[in-house]
């Protein structure tokens, strides 16, 4: 197999962050389509109002000149790609703060309207605040806050809804339909954005207890791997040396296994270590655990036993209950038994010693004619 250059690996990063970066600019160039859309709306109902009598025309045209200047700029500025660094790549902070000065400028211009321009404040803070952080938002929303209170209490404007006859009542009911329509696909989206959100925390925690399994466990039998059991060791010897109590192991070799194997077929072979396991386990105390220490060969930590007669009557009962099986649902004439090696740690005694221990034990118990405990 070709070996994965640094190079290669750099390829990988910088693609993925292309492809980061396309997704955020596709989705930058949604949300300006939106707002665009958003003036056009407005934009058609100030042209009502103009022929209604509420304003010049030239108020309406203006409005959308400044709405889609505003977007062409920040498409031009999220395409050029500098934000990309910032704590708000897609601009939301400047966004809503120059949509928000555009509406107050109208507000300015034409107060015979202001409070439909008003109602827009609302409608821009409720959709910045989706993007941005609750910093940000608390930030921008003060800001506009004291802009807007500045110019209803200083600017002496007569801030008003256009009601000088039925077509300008209706526009302005309109308006404020238009106004409370989005705001509730603002809430819909929102809600739909958590939803999303917590599918994926769902499908990422699923796939982290995935991969946390198959790092802990051995991949035939589902006990512990090696590596999982050592660490498990380690910690019950950390134990003993901190509070003085102690525990056992035990090294569980199947009998004649290679035998098995020759006889009945591998997969015979690997059903029966996956059986083994599941026997074995469901014989042991739940605060012990058992782990594959290698091809037919387990280990067993066998918490606070202290001492031996405790230790060698929880082997025997695995022993026994593996003995007693009925391996013969596997294939005819199947007989599996298991020789055990059990040593109780002593004080001063490492994890390495303590193992030499148990193997000592267990080759005495092969020796005495196998299916049987030997205490190392
Ligand atoms: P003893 O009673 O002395 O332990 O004899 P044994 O035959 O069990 O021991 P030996 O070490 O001679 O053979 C172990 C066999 O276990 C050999 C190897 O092919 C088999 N084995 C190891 N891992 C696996 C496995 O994952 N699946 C299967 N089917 N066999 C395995
Ligand atoms: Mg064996
Ligand atoms: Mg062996």
């Amino acid at each position: 197999m070709p070996a994965t250059s640094s190079a290669d690996l750099r390829d990988d990063e910088d693609f993925a962050s292309a492809a980061g970066r396309a997704e955020r600019q596709r989705q930058c160039m949604q949300m300006l389509v939106v707002v665009l859309a958003s003036y056009g709306v407005d934009t058609l109902l100030l042209l009502g109002l103009a022929h209604a009598g509420a304003m010049d025309a030239l108020v309406a045209w203006m409005f959308a000149a400044a709405g889609t200047a505003a977007c062409g700029l920040f498409a031009l500025l999220l395409r050029l790609g500098r934000s990309e660094r910032l704590s708000d790549p897609f601009l939301v902070v400047p966004q809503m703060l120059v949509h928000s000065a555009i509406h107050v400028g109208f507000m300015f211009w034409v107060p015979g309207v202001g409070v439909l321009f008003l109602m827009m404040m609302l409608l821009i803070h409720g959709f910045g605040a989706m993007r941005v952080s609750p910093l940000h938002v608390v930030a921008s929303s003060v800001l506009v806050a004291m802009g807007v209170g500045t110019v209803i209490v200083f600017g002496e404007l007569h801030l008003s809804l256009p009601m000088g006859n039925v077509a300008q009542r209706a526009l302005s009911a309109a308006w404020f339909a238009l106004v409370l329509a989005r705001s509730t696909l603002l809430d819909l989206y929102g809600a739909q954005l958590r939803d999303m959100l917590m599918q994926r925390n769902k499908t990422l925690k699923a796939k982290f207890e995935k991969m946390h399994r198959r790092a802990t466990r051995d991949g035939l039998t589902g006990t512990l791997s090696r590596r999982s059991v050592m660490e498990l060791l380690e910690q019950q010897h950390r134990k003993l040396e901190l509070t003085g109590q102690s525990f056992a192991i035990a090294l569980l070799d199947i009998d004649h296994f290679k035998q098995v194997n020759d006889r009945f077929g591998h997969p015979v072979g690997d059903e029966v270590l996956r059986y083994f396991s599941r026997r074995a386990s469901a014989e042991m105390r739940t605060s012990d655990r058992l782990g594959r220490y290698g091809g037919e060969e387990f280990l067993a930590v066998l918490t606070a036993t202290e001492d031996e007669s405790s230790a060698h009557l929880a082997a025997e009962r695995v022993r026994d209950g593996v003995a007693k099986h009925d391996w013969s649902r596997l294939a005819p004439n199947l007989k599996v038994t298991v020789s055990l090696g059990v040593a109780v740690c002593r004080p001063d005694e490492s994890v390495d010693q303590l193992l030499a221990r148990a193997d000592t034990a267990l080759y005495a118990a092969k020796h005495a004619g196998r299916d049987c405990v030997r205490m190392g």
